[in-house]
């Protein structure tokens, strides 16, 4: 059903996949498909290469987008595994569904998927780490900047092939000021702007010398609700906390997935608000243990030491952290390495 029109010259002998940075190298296929008349038109895979829009098209203007990010993996028998696909395309809908873009067909999604992985399928990479990072994203492409929700938009997929990168010691910022949500607002879709609203006051975190921001309630930046990409879970003994998802954090396939982990490996777990006092308090007292975000980029991301205020905390160096059993754990699935008890993988075949 959808068409293909393959690439004359493969980008792929002159990529370095050895030295890759993340997101900055896109692989030789993309998909494209067209909302208009009140439809998907039908979707289209060709060589990666850029768009022609209207300066007036209504995204550049009000910010109308929406995105994804998920990944595919390579195993030893060169089989090409996705992880728990669904839940990406359910929430790109809820996304779509909260920025006023119409929802997308399950079937161009898993079809389009499936496409052009096989086609691009040299550029995933064998070995634990690697993987191939897809982007499936929506802009409002009608021109004419009346604000107003567009009749016309462009669902893509873009590759980028991923290495398993370590980024140093990540160090955050617990969030006095500033917010990246508030009830009844966006925080729970990927929608384009609440990623931009984050970059300046990380930029002033940088500068502090920290590496992100854990972003707190915006009535009262008393509770801690999540890192910019990611959700963020607390080791306070043995007990594993996070906070409940709700309209202002993002519902994060990772973070679920781990707290499914936890539950079968016998980990306590208590998922509701955390306070920035809490946490300050079982630093002090030697009783947090760890703290990591979850996300599809990173899979787990320790947390070496947060700041509050005009405090800085560091966290121990733990032998047997939560952080790596559920980072190996749950690569291992992705991987196809282990049996796949929970029915997570999707074989694209
Ligand atoms: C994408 C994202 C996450 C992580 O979601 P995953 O599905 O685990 O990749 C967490 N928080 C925010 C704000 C995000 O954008």
């Amino acid at each position: 059903m959808i068409e293909i029109q393959k690439t004359t010259e493969s980008k792929i002998d002159k990529t370095n996949f050895d030295n890759l940075a993340f997101g900055q190298v896109f692989s030789d296929h993309m998909m494209e498909c067209d909302y208009k008349d009140g439809s998907w038109q039908k979707p289209i895979i060709r060589p990666y290469g850029p768009l022609s829009l209207e300066p007036s098209a209504r995204v550049f203007h009000y910010g109308q987008a929406v995105f994804e990010g998920m990944k595919a993996y390579k195993d030893k028998d060169d089989r090409i595994w996705l992880f728990r696909p669904e839940q990406n395309f359910e929430r790109i809908n809820k996304s779509s569904a909260r920025m006023a873009i119409p929802e997308f067909p399950k079937e161009y999604f898993f079809e389009a998927l499936e496409e052009l992985l096989k086609l691009d399928k040299d550029w995933i990479k064998k070995g634990f780490g690697n993987s191939l990072y897809l982007r499936p994203f929506v802009i409002a492409t009608e021109s004419g900047v009346s604000a107003s929700a567009a009749k016309e938009y462009k669902f893509m997929i873009i590759c980028s092939p991923a290495q398993a990168y370590y980024s140093g010691e990540v160090r955050v910022k617990f969030s006095e000021k500033y917010s990246r949500a508030a009830d009844g607002g966006v925080g729970f879709a990927k929608a384009a702007g609440n990623y931009g609203a984050q970059f300046y006051p990380t930029n002033l975190a940088k500068e502090e010398g920290f590496q992100q921001i854990i972003w707190t309630d915006a009535n009262s930046h008393e509770y801690l609700e999540e890192a910019g990409t990611m959700n963020i879970f607390f080791r306070i003994g043995n007990k594993l906390v996070t906070a409940p998802t709700n309209d202002r954090i993002l519902d994060g396939v990772t973070r679920k997935s781990v707290l499914k982990l936890a539950e079968e490996n016998n980990i306590e777990v208590e998922v509701r608000r955390v306070s920035v006092q809490e946490i300050v308090e079982a630093a002090r007292k030697g009783e947090l243990k760890e703290m990591f975000g979850s996300g599809t980029a990173t899979v787990i991301n320790p947390i070496a030491g947060f700041g509050y205020k005009e405090q800085k905390f560091e966290l121990p160096n733990m032998d047997d952290s939560y952080a790596s059993f559920f980072k190996d754990t749950l690569m291992k699935i992705q991987y196809n390495e282990t049996e796949d008890l929970y029915n997570w993988t999707y074989e694209v075949k």
